[in-house]
């Protein structure tokens, strides 16, 4: 890649601006994402942040930065309200059906990730979960109360943020003042043992009854719910990293308590670039499972919601989905999807003719326009609207040389058809497909391949030979040779 990630701007909701991203440690990026809480099927809400931050992650990688992409699973600690009160989500499911906690949290985990993988998202370099971490989080608790800035109280610890406000900014990321939170929150039921109601649970005793619970210095109990996210991205990641996102309602409490947690013990901010993906309504309205108005991935693929006139591949929601700024509200509808699988294609059919244009001597058009376009968009915060309308110019341009208004030479078509391909498939991450995921063009390019490497060895051009092979197996394809010939097998 040339000069193209020098110029990369990301907007910060710690700062409210764009800012030019410069990592930490060069050419290197550290990124943490709130990852989903496994108690119910993951909703499509939900897998549009995490689609934004696959789109992130993907053209990170593409600007040649090694990242190391940590997404979390929630598996404890997250309760019904947001107030450290209510039943844990998980011991709840498991209590109304009668299975372990970890058996809604298997079933939980592997829908999420079968729903990610048909939207093409890559996986996260480490997926740790909550549970996986309670020696780490104890750890941080003991910390945070050495610093003075939590209390011990009936076996639960609490955060002081009156106390951690003396000589820090509760408040920083939010843009809420502490003053205007204590002046309008209701006192405290007399049933917290908290000194304040914005204060928030480090670790909470477990009552009798409460299933998920783990031995500490302060008696049986369990960690909050934002202490796992410090606790993970502090071991994976270091004491301060480049880039830590979510979803908008995660802003607060969720990550405010983040910030708060970190500085209390390592007395720095914990990360330079906090990013936040907005929400996706349905016909105008929130979403939410109480109202029924509401959709699961399962039903836009199966076209099975009252709301939809038809199915939709996953392709084409990721499509529509991408069409918008991740900071921007996206309102899914029948007809909006109708209207993004119409556009699909025709993108998709262009990329066909691309292949097959007519080379001219001379290029009447410059193609790096085009290709500076596509980046301008993504280095402007990860633009992907401004993208895909630049793409669509580039469509312009195929159709006008099809038919002979403008020309390109072999080179031209050779390079803008390694940009286009590059932006389509390896950053939006869009696949081929517009029906069901359909492998048999896949098994018949393939043969195609196999044969080729055969003739290959028969000709003792083992190079050749070994190049298919290898380059397949960097792209995850593993070709294996048996006595009945060979066949392959799909890593991921
Ligand atoms: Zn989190």
């Amino acid at each position: 890649m040339s000069d193209t990630s020098s110029s990369l701007h990301i907007f910060n909701s710690l700062s409210g601006k764009k800012e030019p991203f410069t990592p930490i440690e060069e050419k290197h990026v550290g990124m943490y994402v709130c990852g989903p809480t496994v108690y119910s099927n993951v909703h499509l809400g939900n897998c549009r942040t995490f689609i934004s931050f696959d789109l992130i992650y993907r053209y990170l990688k593409h600007l040649d930065y090694s990242v190391r992409y940590v997404r979390n699973i929630t598996d404890a600690g997250h309760l019904e309200h947001d107030a450290d009160e209510g039943e844990d989500r998980i011991s709840k499911k498991a209590r109304l059906e009668r299975i372990e906690p970890m058996e809604v949290v298997q079933r939980y985990t592997v829908d999420f990730h079968k729903t990610l993988v048909a939207f093409n998202t890559l996986p996260p370099n480490i997926e740790p979960t909550a549970t996986g971490h309670i020696i780490e989080q104890i750890e941080i608790v003991k910390g945070i109360l050495a610093s003075g800035m939590a209390y011990e109280i009936n076996g639960s610890v609490y955060f002081d943020v009156q106390k951690y406000n003396e000589s820090n900014n509760y408040g920083i990321l939010s843009g809420r003042k502490l003053e205007d939170m204590i002046h309008n929150t209701r006192s405290l039921s007399g049933q917290s043992d908290k000194r304040s109601p914005q204060d928030f649970a480090l670790w909470k005793k477990a009552e009798p009854q409460h299933i998920m619970r783990w031995p500490s210095p302060w008696g049986d109990g369990f960690p909050g719910w934002h202490l796992e996210c410090t606790a993970m991205s502090t071991k994976y990641l270091g004491e301060q990293f480049d880039i830590h996102g979510g979803g908008m309602d995660l802003k607060f409490p969720h990550h405010e308590c983040e910030i708060a947690q970190a500085q209390a013990i390592n007395q720095k901010s914990p990360v330079t670039t906090w990013m936040h993906a907005n929400m996706l309504t349905l016909n105008g309205k929130k979403m939410a499972k109480s109202t029924g108005n509401n959709i699961l991935p399962s039903e836009l693929f199966a076209g099975t919601n009252p709301v939809l006139s038809k199915a939709f591949s996953p392709d084409v929601a990721r499509f529509f989905m991408l069409q918008a700024h991740y900071r921007s509200v996206l309102d899914l509808s029948s007809d909006a999807l109708e209207a993004a699988e119409k556009g699909y294609e025709r993108l998709l059919h262009s990329i066909e003719l691309l292949a097959d244009l007519p080379k001219s001597k001379e290029s009447s058009a410059n193609i790096n326009d085009h290709i500076q376009g596509y980046y301008a968009a993504m280095n402007d915060d990860f633009n992907s609207p401004v993208l895909i309308a630049q793409l669509f110019e580039t469509v312009k341009l195929i159709h006008r040389v099809k038919q002979g208004e403008d020309t390109l030479t072999g080179t031209d078509i050779e390079k803008l058809s390694k940009a286009v391909n590059a932006f389509i498939f390896d950053v939006l991450g869009l696949t081929l497909t517009t029906k069901e995921q359909d492998n048999s063009y896949l098994d018949k390019a393939l043969s195609v391949l196999i044969d080729l490497r055969e003739q290959a060895r028969t000709n003792k051009d083992f190079a050749t030979a070994d190049r298919i092979r290898d380059e397949l197996l960097a792209k995850g394809i593993q070709l294996k040779d048996g006595k009945d010939g060979t066949t392959y097998s799909l890593s991921s």
